[in-house]
C-alpha cells in the first residue's frame, strides 16, 4: 500500500481508501476472531518461569531462626526485605515485605493518610476541605478509580518521556495546598513506557509544595522489566528527597507480580523509616503478621538481588518478541500515513498508541466488532476522559505470539478505517 500521508490525499482516493479499509474491516469481522490485548497480565509461559516455587520453601525457619509458619514479623522477612532493598536502592529499615499486591498498599497508605495524616502532617487529610492528586497522563487506571472511589479530586498533566511535565508539576504544587501528591510511575510507565529522568526526580524531590505533607506516590512496578539490554535505572527518590529535606515526601512500592505469580506474589512498600513505622503501626491494627511462608519461599526462589535480574532476562526473553512484533506491524501497517504515533518502550507491559484526534473510541468499537478486545476508551485518564480521544493502550504480554500479530493486523485496520472515516467527513 502507499506510505503517502492520508491528510495529502485527493477526495477521490480518500474515497477509494476507506472503500479498501471498509472491505478490510468486513473480511475482520467474518472471520471471527476472539483476541484480547487489555490488561498487562503475564503469560502462562512466563508464570512457568517461577514454577519452581510450588516446590518451596525448603523448611519454614527464617534466617533469623523464625517459624514462618506462625504469627508475626509485621516488616515482612528480613532475607527478603535485604533483596529487594539492594534493587530499590534502600535500606532494608526502610521497606515492609507484604502481602502479593502493591495496589492494596497503596490504597492503604491513601485511607491511612485520610484518617489519620502522615508523619508530617497538621490533620488527617479527611478533615481538609479538599484533597487533590496531580495524575500524568495517560497513566495507569487503576489510580485514578482509587481516587475517584476516595473522593479525591484530580489534576492532570502531560506524561512525557522523561517523566511527568515537571514544570506543570511544580507550578500546581506550589500553588494548591489541596494537593497532597502525586502518582508517578518512574520506570517504564503505564502505559507510555517512560522513565523518569535524575533531573525530573530531583525536582520532583525537591520542589516547594504549598502543603507541607505532600506525597509522591512512587509506584516502581516495573523497575526491573527490561525489554532490551539497555536498562533503565530508576533514580534513587528517597536519597533524593531526603538531600532536599523532605525525607517523607516518597512512598515506593513494588511488588513481584511481573517477576514471579501475578496472584501470588509479594508487594513491598517503602520510605523514611518514619514513614515504615507509620504504615507498620496502621497495619497491626488489622494484621498480626504477613504470609511469611511465601516470602521464605521468594528469597529461597531469588537468592539475590542477582537472582532477581537474572530471572527478569528470562521474562524478557518470553515477552521481548511480542513487544518487536507490535512494533513491526505498527510500523509497517501505518507507518508515514500520518494517522498514529506510538511509543517504543525499553521495558514494561505496554505500548501507548496515539490516533488521531477523535478517533480512538471508533477504533476500539471497530475492534469490538471484529472480535478484539482493546482497553475501554479513555481508561488512561481520571474519570476516563481522554479529552482528545485518541489514546489506546495495547498490553501483548499475555496473549501467545502468533495472537499478537493477529490482534495487532485487526488493530491496524480499525485505526486506518476510523481516520478515513474522520478524513472523508
Ligand atoms: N502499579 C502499576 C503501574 C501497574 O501497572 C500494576 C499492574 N497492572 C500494579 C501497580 C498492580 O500491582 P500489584 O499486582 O502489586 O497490586
Amino acid at each position: 500500500q502507499s506510505t503517502r500521508p492520508l491528510a495529502d490525499r485527493s477526495p477521490e482516493e480518500i474515497e477509494a481508501f476507506l472503500a479498501e479499509q471498509r472491505a478490510a474491516h468486513a473480511d475482520l469481522a467474518a472471520r471471527g476472531l476472539t483476541l484480547d490485548l487489555t490488561r498487562g497480565k503475564p503469560s502462562s509461559a512466563q508464570l512457568d518461569l517461577s514454577d519452581r516455587l510450588l516446590a518451596l520453601p525448603e523448611g519454614h525457619v527464617d534466617a533469623d531462626g523464625v517459624d514462618t509458619r506462625n504469627y508475626g514479623g509485621l516488616h515482612g522477612l528480613r532475607e527478603l526485605r535485604e533483596i529487594f532493598a539492594e534493587l530499590l536502592w534502600i535500606e532494608p529499615e526502610q521497606l515492609v515485605a507484604g502481602g502479593s499486591s502493591s495496589l492494596v498498599m497503596m490504597r492503604e497508605v491513601l485511607v491511612d493518610l485520610l484518617l489519620k495524616g502522615g508523619v508530617d502532617s497538621e490533620r488527617p487529610w479527611s478533615a481538609e476541605e479538599k484533597v487533590t492528586f496531580i495524575c500524568p497522563v495517560p497513566g495507569y487506571d487503576r489510580h485514578f478509580t482509587l481516587l475517584e472511589w476516595l473522593g479525591i479530586e484530580t489534576v492532570t498533566v502531560p506524561m512525557l518521556e522523561t517523566g511527568p511535565d515537571v514544570d506543570a508539576v511544580a507550578e500546581i504544587a506550589a500553588a494548591d495546598p489541596s494537593v497532597k501528591g502525586i502518582w508517578i510511575v518512574p520506570t517504564y510507565a503505564n502505559p507510555t513506557g517512560s522513565v523518569v529522568t535524575q533531573e525530573v526526580a530531583e525536582r520532583l524531590a525537591s520542589m516547594p509544595t504549598a502543603a507541607p505533607d505532600f506525597k509522591i506516590f512512587w509506584d516502581n512496578a516495573y523497575a526491573f522489566h527490561h525489554l532490551t539490554e539497555d536498562e533503565a535505572k530508576s533514580a534513587d527518590i528517597l536519597s533524593l528527597a531526603s538531600a532536599a529535606g523532605h525525607p517523607h515526601r516518597p512512598i515506593m512500592f513494588a511488588s513481584t507480580s511481573k517477576i514471579t505469580y501475578a496472584g501470588a506474589g509479594v508487594a513491598f512498600v517503602g520510605g523514611s523509616v518514619e514513614t515504615v513505622q507509620w504504615y507498620v503501626g496502621h497495619l497491626g491494627q488489622g494484621s498480626i503478621g504477613p504470609d511469611k511462608l511465601n516470602q521464605l519461599r521468594h528469597a529461597q526462589f531469588f537468592g539475590s538481588a542477582q537472582g532477581v535480574r537474572d530471572h527478569m532476562v528470562r521474562h524478557r526473553e518470553v515477552i521481548g518478541p511480542k513487544f518487536a512484533e507490535v512494533q513491526r506491524v505498527l510500523e509497517e501497517r501505518l507507518g508515514g500515513l500520518g494517522v498514529a504515533t506510538w511509543t517504543e518502550p525499553t521495558g514494561g507491559y505496554f505500548v501507548s498508541l496515539d490516533v488521531l484526534d477523535g478517533t480512538a473510541s471508533r477504533v476500539i468499537a471497530l475492534a469490538k466488532q471484529a472480535g478484539i478486545a482493546l482497553t475501554p476508551a479513555g481508561s488512561a485518564f481520571p474519570h476516563s476522559d481522554d479529552p482528545r480521544d485518541r489514546n489506546i493502550r495495547l498490553a501483548p504480554t499475555f496473549p501467545p505470539l502468533e495472537q499478537v500479530t493477529a490482534a495487532m493486523e485487526a488493530v491496524t485496520t480499525c485505526v486506518l478505517l476510523a481516520a478515513a472515516e474522520k478524513l472523508h467527513g
